[in-house]
């Protein structure tokens, strides 16, 4: 858990929410095997909300987030991104993870691909975009993280940082309408941390709908609009940050402040 010092003021004014609903989640249930790990989640996403997860290790906030784009089944309930219902039908779960872009822990890239074949990859073979226009979207988004002069290189050259803000550029190639983070910077050094931070606060200035799953409470402050605080598998408390933070009403969110802050 920690709080970095963010590199600058953050810009809220071009974070709009709107009053179209970007994800709807009903009375989901999901258990792994009978472990019942994820117990009536309600949650319902506006577009432009910019939402944190918070709870202890353990509590499913990465299966929570793993379902909104089926890397997980659910069980019970209903998941509606976008309009599209989360079945088991093939065609609905490719038309969600072409608007629902993930970044993880640990970078996942390619290690035997170039940075620009990285970002290429998927555009090209899933979305059937020609190579010359995957490559100029791959470079804008290369320069928007600011990393355009790695695109030659392996990921192994980069450093963890570098390779995290090629995570990101490399999901937002296939233009998503939402991201989802699930700890993106745990693994890295806090001057790398930074530099991912400033990437996520600058999708968020531009009205990306975003859940992410973070220990960084400077960012949740200052970013989130919502923060939503998970335990043994419920969604146990959520509020607006300033909220959250000074005045949490359930005994295991303030025990669980109580010994982050
Ligand atoms: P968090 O991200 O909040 O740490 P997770 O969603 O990863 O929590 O895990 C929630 C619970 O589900 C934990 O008890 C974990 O051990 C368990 N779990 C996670 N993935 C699996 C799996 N594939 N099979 C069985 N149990 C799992
Ligand atoms: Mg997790």
């Amino acid at each position: 858990m920690s709080e970095i010092a963010l590199e600058r003021e953050v810009d809220r004014s071009h974070m709009q929410v709107s009053d179209k609903v970007a994800i709807q989640i009903s009375h989901m249930n999901k258990w792994y095997g009978t472990f019942h790990v994820l117990r009536d989640i309600n949650l319902s996403v506006n577009e432009g909300e910019r939402i944190v997860i918070a709870g202890p290790s353990g509590s499913g906030k990465s299966t929570l987030i793993r379902c909104i784009n089926r890397l997980e089944e659910h069980q019970a309930g209903d998941i509606v991104v976008d309009g599209t219902e989360l079945s088991s039908d093939l065609k609905n779960i490719d038309k969600i993870r072409s608007e629902v872009g993930m970044v993880f822990q640990h970078f996942n890239l390619f290690p035997h691909l170039t940075i620009l074949e990285n970002c290429t990859l998927a555009p090209i073979w899933v979305r059937k975009i020609p190579r010359k226009e995957a490559e100029e979207t791959a470079m804008h988004f290369l320069e928007k993280v600011k990393i355009p002069e790695q695109a030659h290189k392996y990921p192994g050259q980069l450093s963890g940082g570098q390779q995290q803000r090629v995570a990101i550029a490399r999901s937002l190639c296939m233009m998503p309408r939402i991201m989802l983070f699930d700890e993106p910077t745990s693994a890295l050094d806090p001057e790398m941390i930074k530099e991912v931070l400033e990437t996520m606060i600058q999708l968020a200035e531009e009205g990306m709908t975003m859940l992410c799953v973070t220990h960084e409470m400077g960012f949740a402050k200052q970013v989130a609009n919502r923060v939503i605080f998970m335990d043994q598998g419920q969604i146990v408390e959520q509020n607006e940050p300033n909220e959250f933070f000074n005045n949490p009403q359930h005994e295991r969110t303030k025990l669980f402040l109580s010994q982050i802050l």
